[in-house]
């Protein structure tokens, strides 16, 4: 038995009394029965718990970092019939920035791409993570020495050019890259966290199903960016 995970793992049995207790109506006002996937509870948790559990689960990770053999078998029997996800991480592809250890795991419903960019298929993923399976708390997660960021970079300053479908993906990231320029540090930095907040800043107002929960308080939508060397999370303003 892992003695991190006794100490700090959420029950999930004692997570899902909670959670049928009640607050299950809200979010699911305005989703359909057609498309409603999940037919159990939602997360009980509001954006602002959900944004403190992902606080501790990523101190956790990088204080004592461990993958408990034990806690995941239990996990899995404990969501296989229905998942309540507290968070969606829109996080970069790079193998190094996997959510769900750097955020110490938990039930977190994650789109990943190059760049942590939001195109259509991503869009769709987080406001079916909200509008359906009730999740408070969306999260896009930039990163330290971004690959997808760094093209966009040589896209803007060198006029890289890259093939097949690779120099659109990037070419979405360059307005970011742009405006990053001239601010004080260095650019590849300040052009991924702009990026993030950026995509947060669209996500909270672009999407209709979105910006509807973020009005009615229901759903917050923040910007992040990870430490590759330290594997701290800092949180955007
Ligand atoms: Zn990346």
């Amino acid at each position: 038995m892992c003695p991190i995970c006794d100490v700090n793992g959420v029950s999930r049995r004692g997570f899902l009394a909670l959670a049928s207790a009640g607050i299950a109506s809200g979010l699911f006002a305005a989703s359909n029965a057609a498309w409603a996937a999940s037919d159990g509870a939602p997360t009980n948790l509001t954006a602002d718990q959900a944004l403190a559990r992902l606080m501790t689960g990523n101190e956790r990770y990088t204080k004592a970092p461990d993958v408990c053999a034990n806690n995941l078998i239990r996990q899995r029997d404990e969501v296989a019939k229905h998942q309540a996800p507290w968070a969606t991480i829109l996080s970069c592809a790079d193998s190094r920035v996997p959510p769900e250890l750097l955020f110490g795991g938990g039930e977190l419903f994650v789109a990943r791409n190059a760049g942590n960019m939001v195109d259509t298929a991503t869009m769709g993923t987080i406001e079916y993570g909200s509008a359906v399976l009730g999740v408070p708390l969306i999260v896009v997660l930039g990163h330290e020495r971004c690959g997808a960021v760094a093209a966009a970079v040589d896209t803007f300053e060198k006029q890289a050019e890259f093939p097949g479908s690779i120099g659109p993906m990037v070419g979405a990231i360059v307005p970011a890259v742009q405006a990053a320029k001239g601010k004080p540090g260095d650019l590849l930095d300040n052009a991924v966290r702009e990026s993030a907040s950026v995509s947060a800043r669209h996500l909270a107002t672009g999407s209709p199903l979105i910006a509807d929960l973020v009005t009615k308080g229901k759903v917050k939508v923040v910007a992040a960016c990870y430490d590759l060397d330290n594997g701290k999370v800092e949180w955007l303003a």
